[in-house]
């Protein structure tokens, strides 16, 4: 069956789709374009890639399908000639201290067992330069790399006596048990300071152990503060406390690296064994590049074939715009693109071939440069004779296809359509909004605003940063530019940012807070919307809320009814009770101009703005409708947006809000060509309201449109980290040391 060219799809209908029905071209990558919200995601993951993945499930054993995920069956006739999927997304990777980039990629493998083939002196089999194995981790930190000590000076106000509450932790409080066991111990002059304790005394209260005490008609034994801390708390896995545990005790802890290994993780056996005067934590805590290049230079025989894959390995990360992470880099410190970029570096190690590979924009935080190299190694895993699907906006992605299909012709309702197919050529001349946009390029500003004012950030080094000075113009549009990884996100996030604490930010962090959280909630409307419903039917608000006395018992106001799985993502299905209403009955029978609570939060914000006269309401919804999310239904669960569509909904929220400095990352995550003009009006309207706004951009039709640029580089990691230029778009065209130059 894995024959057949094309993979069939009849009859779709998931959330917007329209009954669409296509074949995608197997062995090929195929792009799916159209503005936000035309029904990209409802095809491709929703529909193909659900039912890719429900058929695989269905080859197993029916005890083997006990432990997996049940997927419902998507809304669609049939898909056939499916093959087995893998999703590539944009969710961070995780994974808490133990995971890396090299233990992620699995690049650590094989950098292990070349240090113990070709290592000197010998240590070991490859184990034993893990940090996850007892037989690499350093003794001290247990492979973390970092210990937690108790910072006596925050414990202990030596001013004070016993009596008089010298130790600070909330157990300890005069009176409590463990404050007894100090106090009733006969050890200790309670109403002494400790300031005047003798050396006796200091060394009982901090070290005593194995001394015989009573406690009144309690025989004990006394311990003192720093084994009693380290038995109690710090010993303890951090993840098996109470979150006030752990809060508590951050106040009394210093965490720092390691004193044994310095960091390493491991121990002193493999850190003793070395390759031309380097051992293993000193190689993962090089950029790829640099490791690559003292990779090339290494000639030993013994290691000739390992050495030969971990350049295989590592060119894949490079040839991904990821040359300046180590490997030691810990996976969750990383960015939803770079985590999607390494999975994807990843999957390139593996030799599978004939799977479905499906991937959602990967193009999020790489640089117009970086593109032809994400471009190439999707080619290489066609080569491999896999069929890629991908979700881009980017032009350049686009054109690299081999088959392009194009949803719309507009969002939600307006959408769900397939509107063309066909090869990127064809796609220029058709009458789409893509095809449209596709021709025409915003030209480079210059008539620009002129800065009011200046925000400074000076002598900045965090990360890669160079002893960074510079002024951020006030007023005016600003857009920071720059390779991945040459410090945009430092510069902005943690060194801006903190020092204007009251600055809006607008990222791509998740919008969802619960799993009842919707748009109405999100927004604020919710509350003015009871009320209209209230003053209508002469009942009290809460009625009309979905998470009070007035919504359906059985979902308790979700309107799906989840199933928690052992050890699997949950299932979902609409309440059968409430049919996905909400509310109870009774709740329903009233109405506002002639529509129930669950009927509004069923309307669009685009349907809704037609129908709401109150003006709180109004300017709510407008906001939603100028950022694009018009097609957005006020009750739908948060946990259905995008990333895109959850930062749009921020700055529909936020667009109320009286601020000066607007900070928004990548805004044009999830944005159509067509949807960009949008957010640029925006943005305007807020500059010329007097606003700041400073976006992090790459794409180019905003960064044309800048009133000031910030570019930073030249490369990423440590060959990046200076400010390049900082001024009026026109000026970065003279830049020689630019790469965002070249691409203007
Ligand atoms: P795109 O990927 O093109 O941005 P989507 O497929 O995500 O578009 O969305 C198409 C439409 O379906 C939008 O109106 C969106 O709000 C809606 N939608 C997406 N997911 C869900 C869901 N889980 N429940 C209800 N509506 C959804
Ligand atoms: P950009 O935003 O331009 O892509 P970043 O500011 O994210 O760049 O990264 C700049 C440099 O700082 C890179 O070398 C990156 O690997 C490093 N870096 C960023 N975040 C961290 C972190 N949490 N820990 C260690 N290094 C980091
Ligand atoms: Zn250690
Ligand atoms: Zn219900």
């Amino acid at each position: 069956m894995t024959e057949r060219r094309f993979i069939e799809v009849r009859g779709a209908r998931e959330h917007n789709l329209q009954n669409v029905s296509l074949d995608i071209p197997k062995g090929r990558v195929t792009v799916f374009t159209g503005v936000s919200g035309s029904g990209k995601s409802s095809l491709v993951f929703d529909t193909v890639a659900a039912e890719a993945q429900r058929q695989l499930n269905e080859t197993f054993t029916a005890f083997v399908q006990g432990f997996l995920p049940h997927y419902g069956q998507p809304d669609v006739d049939r898909v056939t000639y499916l093959n087995a999927p893998v999703i590539i997304n944009q969710k961070r990777v995780g994974g808490g201290s133990r995971s890396t980039v090299g233990t992620y990629t699995d690049i650590a493998a094989p950098l292990r067992l070349l240090f113990s083939r070709a290592g000197q002196p010998f240590a070991g089999p490859a184990f034993a330069f893990s940090f996850n194995t007892p037989q690499g981790m350093c003794p001290e930190c247990e492979g973390i790399g970092r210990t937690t000590q108790l910072d006596l000076e925050r414990l202990l106000d030596r001013t004070k006596s016993l009596n008089g509450g010298a130790i600070l932790h909330p157990d300890y409080g005069v009176g409590k048990w463990l404050w007894k066991t100090y106090a009733l111990s006969g050890l200790f002059d309670n109403d002494k300071p400790l300031d005047a304790y003798s050396e006796r005394e200091w060394h009982d209260l901090l070290r005593g152990q194995d001394l015989k005490v009573s406690l009144g008609e309690i025989n004990m034994t006394y311990e003192g503060l720093l084994p009693r801390f380290q038995r109690m708390y710090l010993s303890r896995d951090a993840a098996s406390m109470s979150d006030r545990g752990r809060a508590v005790l951050e106040r009394f802890t210093t965490s720092a690296v390691c004193p044994v290994c310095s960091g390493a993780r491991l121990n002193a056996a493999a850190l003793a064994c070395r390759i031309q005067g380097r051992n293993i934590a000193e190689l993962s805590a090089l950029e790829a590049t640099e490791l690559l290049a003292f990779l090339q230079d290494l000639s030993d025989p013994a290691a000739a074939r390992v050495a030969s894959h971990l350049r295989e390995r590592l060119s894949h990360l490079i040839g991904i715009g990821l040359g300046y992470l180590s490997l030691g880099r810990e996976t969750a410190t990383l960015s939803g693109g770079e985590s999607q970029r390494l999975k994807l570096v990843r999957h390139l190690g593996n030799s599978l071939t004939d799977m479905l590979y499906v991937l959602d924009e990967p193009s999020v935080g790489l640089h117009p440069r970086d593109v032809s190299r994400l471009t190439g190694l999707l080619a290489q895993l066609r080569d491999k004779g896999n069929t890629v699907l991908v979700v881009e906006h980017d032009p350049d992605v686009i054109r690299v296809a081999d088959h392009i299909v194009d949803m719309g012709p507009g969002a939600g309702v307006h959408g769900g359509q397939v509107v063309f197919e066909g090869t990127y050529a064809a796609l220029q001349q058709a009458p789409t909004l893509t095809g449209r946009h596709l021709a025409q390029q915003l030209p480079l500003k210059t008539e620009v605003r002129s800065p009011r004012g200046w925000l400074k950030v000076e002598g900045a080094r965090v990360h890669n940063l160079k002893n960074v000075s510079v002024e951020l113009p006030t007023g005016v549009l600003t857009v920071v530019t720059g390779v991945a990884g040459s410090g945009k996100s430092t510069l902005i996030h943690e060194v801006f940012l903190p020092l204007h604490p009251d600055a809006v930010v607008i990222d791509q962090s998740r919008v969802t807070a619960n799993s009842r959280s919707a748009p109405a909630t999100y927004t604020g409307i919710m509350d003015p919307i009871r009320k209209a419903f209230a003053r209508a039917s002469g009942q009290s608000p809460s009625l009309f809320s979905f998470n009070s006395e007035g919504s359906c018992p059985t979902c308790s106001g979700l309107g799906v009814v989840y199933t928690d799985l052992a050890f699997m993502e949950g299932v979902s299905a609409v309440c059968e009770v409430c049919e996905g209403q909400r509310f109870r009955p009774e709740v329903l029978r009233h109405t506002l101009r002639g529509q129930t609570i669950s009927g509004v939060l069923n309307m669009t914000a685009e349907a809704a703005l037609a129908f709401f006269t109150e003006k709180p309401i109004r300017a709510v919804l407008q906001a939603m409708n100028d950022v694009g999310l018009g097609y957005l239904t006020l009750g739908q669960p948060l946990s259905t947006v995008s990333g895109g569509e959850g930062q749009r909904l921020k700055l529909a929220t936020e667009l109320h809000k009286k601020g000066s400095v607007y900070v928004m990352d990548e805004p044009t995550t999830g944005l159509h060509l067509s949807d960009i003009g949008l957010l640029l009006n925006i943005v305007d309207r807020l500059v010329d309201g007097g606003n700041t706004v400073i976006l992090i951009e790459h794409q180019l039709d905003v960064i044309r449109q800048a009133d000031w640029l910030i570019d930073l580089g030249p490369e990423g990691g440590r060959a990046g980290g200076e400010v390049l230029y900082s001024g009026p778009p026109k000026g970065l065209l003279g830049c020689e040391r630019s790469v965002t130059a070249r691409f203007l």
